[in-house]
């Protein structure tokens, strides 16, 4: 069954996502008949040879928590093989670390999450020397143009955080194969249960397991997906051996324990987010509402047509002064001011006033306009956050 199969994500995601034939361990394959997997906090395993040969060894290399799910974000993404790690930017840095070589080039989309923004420009060009390029991946053709026989990994976020653009995944796919070079895709914004990279061609899918993976802002971790078993073998041996970023077995308990209700989150997310974007494009104190769901949004046709749904993360040009959006964000009673995404709760966050170190400090990203206010909306009651952003907002 694939992906594009509508049946796929209205039965079969739902049924990968509570995952019950997994998560059983049974007495005959050497277990207790857990419905669910036990938390695995053993950091070492009694040695084996032979037919008494252990799977996991030593629980940085392999952890039957994490081995859990890992399997469980493969299925989920369609994918061979998983990676479980310590957070979102230790799967984008290890996968970065592992694929580009020193001096070696790498193209990335100019609209991307600030930590990557900082690992490549801080510490993948100024201290290892890469080449990195960013374009604007709005426009596949700028992809096609970067490209040369140096180029060792494409890479995109697809939504971007927190300008909410996209890229054609199938189109830059294929450029990246015309070239064989890896093509990663960040799909935290959508989660797995609108956007299926891999499906569209990317090579490898990843994601902040923190934002709507996990979904209650509770755990940090990461993600990553591919079908490449070279690919994998590299991003292994890095994450287990070199870097041991792995993430921590209760941790794993934790993201699984999300994943189960991801469809039922995402929907209500999205059916939220939708409400409040129209509520916002209509309201004359805003400039302009960024959300794919909108048929405003500038990609409205790319988001229909490689994603399954729109999500629950928007953002909005306010048409004032941040002294006004401040009085805004102090009126608001239900969506709390701060960092991160993709929990139950609703989040608003204001990137020049509350994270200005990080807001797009190179000149080769795209810039973020000083009053954009990003919403991460939740799963509350759709009349109470409307009701508090009308009566919070001018
Ligand atoms: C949050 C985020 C990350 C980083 O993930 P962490 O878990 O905070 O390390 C990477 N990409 C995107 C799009 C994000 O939103």
């Amino acid at each position: 069954m694939t992906r594009d199969d509508d049946c796929f994500h209205e039965n079969r995601f739902k049924t990968l996502a509570v995952g019950a034939a997994e998560n059983a361990t049974r007495p005959d394959k050497g277990g207790t008949s857990d419905v669910i997997p036990p938390i695995h906090l053993s950091s070492t395993f009694e040695w084996g040879s032979g037919d008494n040969a252990n799977e996991h060894d030593y629980s940085r290399e392999s952890n039957p928590t994490r081995a859990a799910l890992e399997k469980q974000l493969a299925r989920l993404e369609g994918g061979e093989h998983g990676l479980a790690f310590a957070s979102g930017m230790a799967a984008i840095s290890t996968t970065v670390l592992s694929l580009v070589p020193p001096g070696g080039h790498l193209i990335s989309s100019d609209s991307v999450y600030s930590g990557t923004e900082r690992l490549l420009t801080d510490f993948v060009a100024n201290h290892l020397g890469v080449d990195v390029e960013f374009v604007d991946a709005r426009e596949p053709e700028n992809v096609a143009t970067a490209v040369d026989s140096e180029t060792a990994l494409i890479w995109a976020e697809t939504p971007t955080n927190p300008l909410i653009r996209l890229c054609d995944v199938r189109s830059i796919g294929d450029i990246a194969d015309d070239h064989g070079v890896p093509f990663g895709v960040d799909s935290t914004f959508a989660s797995p249960y609108f956007q299926a990279p891999l499906e569209l061609g990317a090579d490898i899918a990843v994601h902040s397991t923190t934002k709507y993976l996990n979904g209650h802002s509770d755990s940090i971790g990461g993600a990553v997906v591919t079908d490449n078993d070279e690919i994998f073998e590299n991003l292994a041996f890095s994450q287990r051996i070199g870097l041991g970023n792995m993430l921590s077995p209760f941790d794993c308990y934790l993201v699984a324990r999300g994943i189960k209700t991801l469809p039922a989150r995402m929907e209500h997310h999205q059916e939220n987010a939708m409400a409040v974007a129209r509520l916002l494009e209509t309201h004359d104190r805003v400039a302009r509402v960024y959300y794919p769901g909108l048929e405003s949004h500038p990609q409205h046709e790319l988001a229909a047509e490689q994603m399954s749904g729109y999500s629950g993360m928007l953002s909005f040009e306010f048409d004032g002064t941040l002294v006004e959006i401040e009085a805004f964000i102090d009126g608001l009673e239900l969506f709390t001011p701060g960092a991160s995404l993709g929990g139950v709760e609703s989040l608003i966050e204001v990137p020049s006033l509350m994270i200005p170190d990080e807001v797009s400090h190179g000149s080769a990203t795209a810039e973020i306009p000083e009053t954009l206010v990003r919403i991460s909306v939740g799963i509350e009651d759709v009349d109470d956050l409307c009701e508090d952003l009308r009566t919070a907002l001018p």
